[in-house]
């Protein structure tokens, strides 16, 4: 496996809004793994990565939007770890290519663009036959890289005497990274997923069914916070990018404006509202994803500092 760092800090976050509340906010920097693949998506990717190698498939391929951290993380795990890699985007090509996939394909990714149509059949047995036609073999890694592996490497994120706070706070988007968080509590504590696409109920249940492939069980000690998707998924208001620029100079810490900024916004706002409690403890997972920032700026116009 390739070097990363594997236990990440916990640092306290110091404000007058929280000290005003009496409520304690720590980060977990899962977005110092790596200065390349964010903390998550290494996570999700480790024992996958080190299945294929076993059964010795020589190529990856997995699916994704066009600014996917996934994709990106995917592209750059092959390069380092000796896979090829073939990345299914979702909609046409655009030229030039974004940031995102500039990194992927300089990583030696081969980018394959396929319609939104097509997209919607991608865990078709029939679909994946034609890409095995097309490509040849390879180790299929899901949407978002969330498998029971991957779930396996996020249990990983919090070290065992790293699970004294009430509640742990995690951006959602598959729901693969809440799943590992889950089970790694093995009952203990609170933990919450903020889901950063719109309807985000429904991660309820692949949550669940996540933690069932796993291990067999379920658990009663989590839920979704729906309400701070800022509209979807990649939608965002002006309130949140200032929240993510005043948070940076407050802190020095980058937050992104798909994942992290709405979780952290998310858990202010819940301290404000009372959802949070005087003399709780929460701990949020600082999942990274900061080089979807890049992208997002050339969009949107340099809205994150
Ligand atoms: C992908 C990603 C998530 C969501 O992870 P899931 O396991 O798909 O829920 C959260 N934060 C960041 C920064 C991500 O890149």
């Amino acid at each position: 496996m390739f070097d990363v760092l594997m236990q990440t800090p916990i640092i306290e976050i110091f404000d007058e809004q929280l000290e005003k509340y009496g409520v304690k906010l720590y980060a977990k920097r899962e977005d110092l793994t790596d200065p390349v693949i964010s903390g998550n998506k290494y996570r999700k990717l480790k024992y996958n990565l080190i299945y294929a190698k076993q059964k010795r498939f020589h190529t990856l391929l997995s699916f994704g939007g066009a600014y996917s951290n996934h994709i990106h993380a995917v592209a750059y795990a092959g390069y380092k770890f000796g896979f090829k890699t073939i990345g299914i985007i979702r909609g046409e090509e655009i030229k030039p290519l974004n940031p995102t996939l500039e990194d992927a394909r300089s990583f030696g990714m081969k980018l394959h663009f396929i319609s939104r149509t097509s997209y919607r059949n991608k865990n078709e047995q029939q679909f994946i036959e034609n890409l095995k036609n097309k490509f040849g073999d390879f180790y299929l890694i899901p949407e978002g890289g969330s498998n029971s592996l991957a779930v396996k490497g996020c249990e990983e994120i919090l070290m065992e005497d790293e699970r004294e706070f009430d509640h742990i706070c995690c951006a959602c988007g598959t729901g693969g990274t809440l799943a590992g968080i889950i089970t790694s509590l093995g009952g203990m504590k609170k933990a919450w997923g903020f889901p950063v696409l719109k309807h985000g109920e429904f991660l309820k249940e692949d949550i669940s069914r996540l933690i069932y492939d796993y291990n067999k069980r379920s658990y009663t000690n989590w839920d979704l916070i729906t309400n701070y998707h800022f509209g979807g998924y990649a939608k965002y208001t002006f309130e949140l990018i200032s929240f993510i620029n005043r948070f940076k100079k407050a802190h020095k810490i980058q937050l992104d404006p798909i994942y992290t900024g709405k979780l952290f916004f998310g858990i202010y706002d819940g301290i404000e509202r009372g959802f949070f409690t005087s003399g709780e403890k929460i701990l949020a997972i600082h999942t990274g994803g900061l080089q979807g920032i890049k992208g997002f700026n050339n969009r949107f116009g340099n809205l994150i500092d």
